[in-house]
């Protein structure tokens, strides 16, 4: 059996937005299932009413789809196991307690909320473990029929046998658990609703799960469960429990540390594949030096044994340094695509495809993030860029202006003729003028339609002619254009800004900044 294609399950409760420890979590199991050529199962663990959401359900199906973590059955996909809501499977968590009672590996316990609290306080005060007493486990038949007829409800309550209960982790190695140390556990709430140790156990059995691979924090969860699989007659999946993120006070990440929902991150302008490479680098599973890593090779690397036994801190910086680096390297129509959003938040949603390529050619290798597009178009808008300060007083010496008006002076005369004369020039030309058309340069940037177009050649030909004219070179020549052309004193690189805006609008900027 355990050679059987692997089927392995994420199993996230929809009470908040998907975080990026369990992101982690729902990766691994991704990652393993294609790895070993296994099935993912997506189960939502919805059985607490009072915190689990319709909302966050939502969100965390489109957070895992984002992400590019695809499951083979669950909501949306169906598949043999289902159903794969918890809260559409109480008939068979019945079916399951039927058999402990039976059994008579279950017991009803009638304490109330405040007597378990007293029990608990009062354990605490005398320094002892904080576990169930096991009072009711003593009473006799006839004290049970009085307490339901009174009409306290009850729980039920799995009788833990003395002894000691070990698994080998498949991170962690042997692990062993003391059954005198655990307490008898709810199994079933007196409401009908099963608790966790129990449904899990039901359904990683009838879904014929062959790995249960999360987090640690479930370790001793493993002990209570490992009791359940003996109890029904089932045969445990095996484990592996990797350690969790933590921030850089070495603490769980939580709230306080910043972003945690992948949500945020998403919103933030973080690219899911990113995100995916961060999520599964951290915690040492790759080979050392190795960061950047796609996620087919990220597949095909993969290995539970290299998921970390110590816990990763959770690098924000790194995050988006590797943010970066896939903005630069990934293909345009990607890039593209998921810039649409934050383009359409900026109200440029209308912009067309060429000339957003173009935006995109001439600004990846400055962004950080895809949030920061949207700084990036209005530069590029005429009527929406704007001089800032440091702009206005680098414009306001007069030897700039002196190579502001140069330039307006070159596109206005002689630069027509050099492009008639170098234009079509070698092949070498032709193709970098390709290049140019390609991004997009021109095309609803201006009036002057195909002539306004500025290519590379034509770019190094116009700041030859300036340097030579104004016998500036370096800073004091790029400066002073770089503040009136896009209004700042940093940006993408100006070649490109010059073929972005097309020399229409070059002109129009000229202009106003000498007006200034
Ligand atoms: N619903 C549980 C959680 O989100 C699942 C834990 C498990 O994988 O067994 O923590």
């Amino acid at each position: 059996m355990k050679d059987l294609p692997p089927r392995v399950r994420f199993a996230p409760s929809p009470t908040g937005d998907l975080h990026v420890g369990n992101a982690r979590t729902a990766l691994f199991n991704w990652l393993f299932a294609r790895r070993y050529g296994g099935v993912l199962v997506l189960r939502i663990e919805d059985t607490d009413q009072v915190r689990t959401s319709r909302v966050f359900e939502e969100h965390l199906l489109a957070d895992l789809a984002w992400l590019g973590i695809d499951w083979d059955e669950g909501p949306g996909r169906g598949g043999p196991c289902g159903p794969y809501h918890q809260s559409e499977r109480l008939p068979l968590y019945r079916d399951g307690l039927e058999r402990l009672v039976a059994a008579g590996m279950v017991y009803p316990c009638f304490c109330t909320d405040e007597e378990l609290e007293a029990e608990r306080l009062s354990l605490l005060s005398r320094k002892l473990a904080p576990r169930y007493s096991g009072k009711c486990r003593r009473l006799d038949d006839d004290q049970r029929r009085r307490l339901a007829e009174s009409g306290r409800p009850a729980a039920w309550r799995f009788h833990v046998p003395p002894g000691s209960i070990a698994f080998r982790d498949l991170i962690r190695g042997e692990m062993r658990f003391a059954g005198e140390a655990l307490g008898d556990f709810i199994i079933v709430r007196s409401n009908g609703i099963p608790a966790y140790n129990f449904a899990v156990v039901v359904d990683d059995h009838l879904m014929g799960i062959t790995h249960v691979i999360r987090g640690e924090d479930h370790l001793s969860n493993t002990a209570l469960q490992l009791l359940l699989y003996r109890a029904l007659g089932f045969e445990p999946p095996r484990f592996a429990h990797h350690a969790l993120i933590l921030g850089r006070d070495r603490a769980k990440l939580g709230k306080r540390h910043g972003a945690t929902a992948v949500r945020e991150f998403r919103e933030q302008g973080v690219l899911p594949e990113a995100l995916v490479n961060y999520l599964a680098l951290l915690g040492s599973s790759f080979e050392a030096g190795r960061e950047f890593s796609r996620v087919e090779e990220t597949i095909a690397s993969f290995s539970l044994d290299r998921a970390g036994k110590s816990g990763a801190v959770f690098d924000e910086d790194k995050l988006w340094w590797l943010n970066s680096l896939y903005i630069r390297q990934e293909a345009p129509e990607i890039l593209a695509r998921r810039l649409r959003p934050f383009v359409a938040a900026a109200g440029y949603g209308e912009i067309g495809t060429s000339r957003l390529h173009g935006i995109i050619a001439a600004v990846r290798d400055n962004l950080h993030d895809l949030t920061e597009i949207g700084d990036y178009l209005r530069i590029f808008d005429d009527d929406a860029y704007d001089l800032s300060p440091e702009a206005r007083a680098i414009i306001a010496d007069p030897e700039a202006r002196e190579v502001i008006a140069s330039l307006l002076d070159l596109l206005d005369g002689p630069v027509a003729d050099v492009q008639g004369v170098q234009g079509d020039g070698g092949p070498e030309a032709q193709s970098r003028n390709a290049a140019a058309s390609a991004t997009g340069a021109g095309e609803d940037a201006g009036i002057a339609g195909a002539n306004d177009e500025v290519t590379p050649s034509l770019y190094r030909t116009v700041i030859e002619l300036l340097a030579e004219r104004t016998g500036r070179r370096g800073k004091k020549l790029f400066l002073p254009l770089r503040a009136a052309l896009t209004g700042r004193t940093r940006g993408p690189e100006l070649d490109r800004c010059f073929s972005v805006l097309g020399r229409a609008s070059l002109r129009r900027r000229l202009e106003r900044a000498l007006a200034v």
